[in-house]
C-alpha cells in the first residue's frame, strides 16, 4: 500500500535559484533540481548531517531521504560535468517554521539568531516564497 505523501520539511530556500557555466557558452538545457533535493544537499552536504538526521528534519523517512539526495547528486553531476544551467525550484515541500525540536542547532537557518530569514529580506522572503509555492503547486 503506498504511503500518503507526505510533504518534506525545508528550513532555508536557496538565496539564488539560477545557476550556469561563466566561461563557456550557455546551453540551452537546464537541469531542474526540486527545493527538496536542494535541502539534502544543504543539510548532508554542507551542514554534515546524516542521512538519518536529514530524515528527521525534513520529517520523511530515510529511505525517502536516499531517493531524494541521490537525485540531487545526479543533477549536480549533471550541470558540472555537462555544463548545464541548474534551477532550483519547484517540489513537494513546505518552509519550516521554526521553533520546532527537530530543528534546534541542526542546521536550520530558521533557527539562527539573525539568520532566521536566510539572510533575506522579509519582504524578499515572502515574494520568493510564493514564486516557489506556485511553482511546486503548478508542477
Ligand atoms: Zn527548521
Amino acid at each position: 500500500m503506498p504511503r500518503p505523501r507526505k510533504w518534506r520539511k525545508v528550513c532555508c530556500l536557496p538565496e539564488s535559484n539560477r545557476f550556469g557555466p561563466l566561461n563557456a557558452p550557455v546551453q540551452p538545457d537546464r537541469v531542474i533540481m526540486t527545493v527538496e533535493e536542494y535541502e539534502t544537499i544543504r543539510l548532508i552536504d554542507l551542514e554534515g548531517l546524516t542521512q538519518e538526521e536529514c530524515a528527521q528534519q525534513m520529517n520523511i523517512a530515510r529511505t525517502t531521504v536516499q531517493g531524494i539526495y541521490a537525485e540531487a547528486r545526479k543533477k549536480l553531476a549533471e550541470s558540472i560535468v555537462n555544463g548545464k544551467m541548474l534551477w532550483i525550484e519547484g517540489g513537494n515541500y513546505k518552509l519550516c517554521e521554526g521553533g520546532l525540536p527537530s530543528c534546534r542547532g541542526r542546521g536550520c537557518r530558521r533557527e539562527v539568531p539573525g539568520e532566521d530569514l536566510c539572510r533575506w529580506q522579509p519582504n524578499r522572503m515572502r515574494k520568493l516564497k510564493e514564486a516557489f509555492d506556485e511553482d511546486s503547486t503548478s508542477s
